[in-house]
């Protein structure tokens, strides 16, 4: 039996964006379909999600957690597949339309590759797809004939800026950061901040993982190498800005001078409803610019000495090959050691400097090259942090 409206597997619905994608689905009247729903390991809110939003499957990555699920709770008619074979199953049906790439991390990779490999639409808001793998994901999507759209805010504004010109008529991508909660503080304020305080963000309201990037600025690091590969762009005309109020999502100066902007409030859901829906608008959920209110809308350069990510980036974004997967594997591995205690503040960005200097960089690896100098990266934090 097909179902009426687009059909998504939401991989990843228990997670910020996944929770939200799901407001947007409620609330589309029937444009949009939940039929795939996938969690790591939170089995409450992904049965929750299955009573309320009834999909064809729910998916478990982590197989212990899957043993724990009596069948017989599952909702009559949903079926529960089990790890990344589960999630490749489940995204290759012939019944989806379109893949929401929502995991967080590394892990988001494999379920952005089986999307496109089943030669299916990507709404991928997993952005180390692209930062690890960027060349190869670009290049299968192609093969495939598969869409990619961008669920990352700046990289949505980049996107839709870009229906205002032709490719070869762009000049910059202006890429904004609110700057953190961290955008004022001394190198030496710096060097004492705490968890809570890099985990209240001022702005977005984000998983833990991405708070942190924030903070650092490493996630306006990685969306450089994003945009990079995503819109076939070289670094050097990628800028940053520092935006506070985070309205303007990101901008595109074209050739003629020309800047498009995107203009909305912090509300994840607007990119994401996009993204489904494209080429699309219809009136949905996210809030809205108040117009009868003044407002002010601050730019100012990024101060690269205070936030060493940002160089990072642009020479990731330059190098390309193993690069990304080191930075982001470095990354990954460096905020959960800050997490639980056992790494500064101040040291996420030198710990990813010394690494990514210290690889053995290969400029076209296979996605297994990939995979693997991303196990090594994290290793040598663990190494780097004994030492
Ligand atoms: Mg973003």
């Amino acid at each position: 039996m097909t179902r009426p409206g687009k059909n998504i597997a939401v991989l990843g619905s228990t997670g910020s964006i996944g929770r939200n994608a799901l407001e947007v689905i409620a609330n589309s009247g029937g444009v949009l379909c939940a039929s795939v729903l996938s969690a790591h390991n939170n089995l409450d809110l992904l049965l929750e999600q299955a009573v309320r939003f009834h999909p064809r499957w729910i998916v478990l990555t982590d197989p212990k957690k899957a043993g724990q699920l009596n069948r017989c709770d599952l909702p009559k008619g949903v079926e529960m597949l089990v790890g990344a074979e589960g999630i490749a199953q489940a995204v290759s049906h012939a019944e989806i339309d379109m893949v929401l790439s929502a995991i967080v991390g590394s892990a988001g990779l494999q379920g952005t590759w089986a999307a496109l490999e089943a030669g299916k639409s990507v709404a991928l808001a997993n952005k180390e797809s692209l930062v690890m793998a960027g060349p190869l994901v670009m290049q299968l999507a192609e093969e495939k004939h598969a869409q990619i759209v961008p669920v990352d805010s700046e990289h949505s504004a980049i996107f839709q800026a870009m229906q205002s010109g032709c490719r070869s008529e762009v000049e910059r991508i202006i890429l904004t950061a609110s700057g953190g909660p961290f955008r004022s503080r001394t190198l030496d304020q710096l060097a004492e901040v705490s968890v809570a305080e890099a985990l209240a963000h001022p702005t977005w309201d984000m998983g833990p993982k991405v708070t942190i990037d924030s903070a650092t600025l490493m996630n306006k690091a990685l969306e450089i190498i994003e945009a990079r590969w995503l819109f076939n762009i070289p670094s050097q005309q990628i800028n940053v800005m520092i935006h506070p109020q985070s309205i303007v999502h990101s901008m595109l100066e074209f050739v003629d001078g020309s800047v498009i902007a995107q203009l909305s409030p912090p509300d994840m859901k607007l990119p994401i409803q996009y993204a489904l829906t494209w080429p699309s608008r219809y009136c949905g959920v996210a809030s809205r610019v108040d117009w009868r209110l003044a407002m002010h809308l601050d730019f100012e350069p990024p101060d690269f000495q205070r936030f060493g990510a940002l160089e990072l980036g642009l020479e990731v974004a330059r190098l390309g090959g193993t690069s990304g997967a080191v930075l982001n594997g470095a990354n990954e591995a460096a905020v959960a050691a800050f997490l639980e205690g056992r790494l500064g503040f101040q040291q996420i960005v030198p710990v990813c400097r010394d690494i990514l200097q210290n690889h053995n960089y290969d400029p076209s690896p296979t996605l297994a090259d990939v995979l693997a100098m991303d196990r090594w990266a994290r290793k040598e934090v663990l190494r780097w942090i004994t030492a």
